[in-house]
């Protein structure tokens, strides 16, 4: 199949003017100018785009699809006083709501032009149901509550896959997340990041999120004390900043490291050069009062960088380049090239799937996005300042159409009633729960 359009923008290399790309079966052939690839195959089957701008599927660094149905329940407030609220809100929802949720989830992710998530996951809905849709990813389960001897048992009953390399290679791959320093005690920090270097699989933190967070490693007070005490197993106050007490325990080496909004300067190179890499979430931090995070001294230390909308439950939508222009705004000198790199080939490398992802390039997977752009020059410049989902004419994955002329390619009914089911058990839970006790 040959696409064209007004431009190609690889990613790996400059714009195309008047571009094409070759795709057989689910992968990229060759990308090129219309002229040249049209020679090379002329009877490829042919797919015009005439005013539009073909990207890579954006790579939307931090989700959490399943709870795409707590969407408008939880309204803008403190994080400490949000976070409250979550767990009662999630046990509410059945296997059933999960996968509901997080094809939900799926669909605005492709609806926005993402085909690449980092997801935090609570089983193996969101990673089955995501995959159906089209989505590939790094999904991380999450396991918090527990001691590390524990960890195992809660994979199993989990199910977790038993032998990760094996079983999440391809477009869905494995990692865990004990999901923040206040949820994991110190042996479940270590026991995951342990368990994730044996597999050699990711490792997702939310870390140094909020200003309650720092409060609580520091002085072991503040609104999140009684959430460690429930959660956070044999946790003793460490009387340091996150980022250094993650680093005490080994578990900031290799670490995919959610938030980062209060890391002082003197823990930035530290940061920097032990992570994996930092996904910023600056909507969802904006939602939750957590504060900005100091986007261009961490860049300006040379770390990779991602870019995440988190979840539905504190953020207005998944679009992810709304999302990056509010990352712009609060760090100007972002260019819009390192921009596009960002939500594409940086958060590929920050989730380890450049591989397949996050840029155009022969041999790499057919994750493609089409962009209604009429007559622009600047087509980076253009996309990155004016485009959303309002713009996206059509998504393909691994080869296959998941969107055309602006709508799903596939019967999206049945998920989307689903999905308003879990949602009104879900707002029940919610009004039924005090979240002092609910946590
Ligand atoms: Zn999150």
């Amino acid at each position: 199949m040959l696409l064209t359009a007004d431009w190609v923008i690889p990613v790996s290399g400059p714009p195309i003017r008047n571009g094409a790309i070759l795709v057989k079966g689910h992968t990229i052939d060759e990308i090129g100018t219309i002229d040249d690839l049209a020679q090379k195959d002329p009877r490829a089957v042919r797919s015009d785009f005439p005013g539009c701008v073909i990207t890579p599927g954006l790579v939307n660094a931090h989700t959490h699809l399943s709870l795409t149905v707590l969407g408008g329940l939880i309204p803008p407030q403190e994080f400490h006083d949000w976070i409250a609220h979550v767990p009662a809100t999630v046990r509410a929802l059945d296997q059933n709501d999960l996968a509901a949720s997080a094809s939900a989830g799926a669909i605005e992710c492709l609806m926005t032009g993402a085909t690449v998530v980092g997801d935090i996951a609570y089983g193996p809905e969101a990673p089955s149901a995501a995959s159906d849709m089209g989505l590939a990813g790094t999904f991380f389960w999450e396991v918090l509550g527990i001691a590390g001897e524990d960890l195992e048992r809660r994979l199993k009953e989990d199910d977790y896959p038993e032998s990760p390399p094996k079983s999440c290679s391809g477009r869905a791959r494995c990692g865990l997340s004990p999901h923040s320093p206040y949820t994991s005690g110190p042996s479940l920090l270590r026991a995951v990041r342990d368990l994730t270097r044996k597999h050699e699989v990711g490792f997702a933190v939310h870390i140094a999120e909020s200003p309650a967070e720092v409060e609580l490693i520091r002085d072991g007070t503040g609104p999140l004390a009684h959430l460690a005490s429930r959660f956070a197993t044999e946790f003793r106050t460490p009387g340091v900043t996150p980022v250094r007490y993650l680093h005490s325990l080994g578990a900031l080496e290799g670490a995919v490291a959610v938030h980062c909004v209060h890391v002082p300067p003197a823990d930035i190179p530290l940061l920097a050069n032990q992570a994996r890499g930092v996904v910023f979430c600056p909507r969802s931090n904006a939602y939750l009062n957590a504060g900005q995070a100091p986007v261009t001294r961490i860049m300006n230390a040379g770390a990779r960088i991602g870019l995440g909308t988190d979840s539905s439950a504190s953020n207005i939508d998944l679009d992810l380049l709304k999302e990056l222009r509010v990352l712009i705004a609060g760090a100007p000198t972002i260019s819009p090239e390192r921009g596009l790199r960002i939500i594409t080939i940086e958060g590929a490398e920050v989730l380890g799937l450049d591989d397949a992802f996050g840029s155009l390039e022969p041999g790499k997977q057919a994750d493609i996005s089409i962009w209604r752009m009429p007559s622009t020059d600047q087509p980076v410049r253009d996309l990155i300042e004016q485009g959303s989902g309002k713009s996206i004419e059509a998504v393909m994955s691994s080869g296959i159409w998941r969107i055309r002329s602006g709508q799903p390619a596939f019967p999206t009914g049945n998920i989307e009633l689903a999905a308003k089911h879990a949602q009104i058990k879900a707002a029940l839970a919610l009004k039924g729960s005090q979240p002092s006790s609910s946590a």
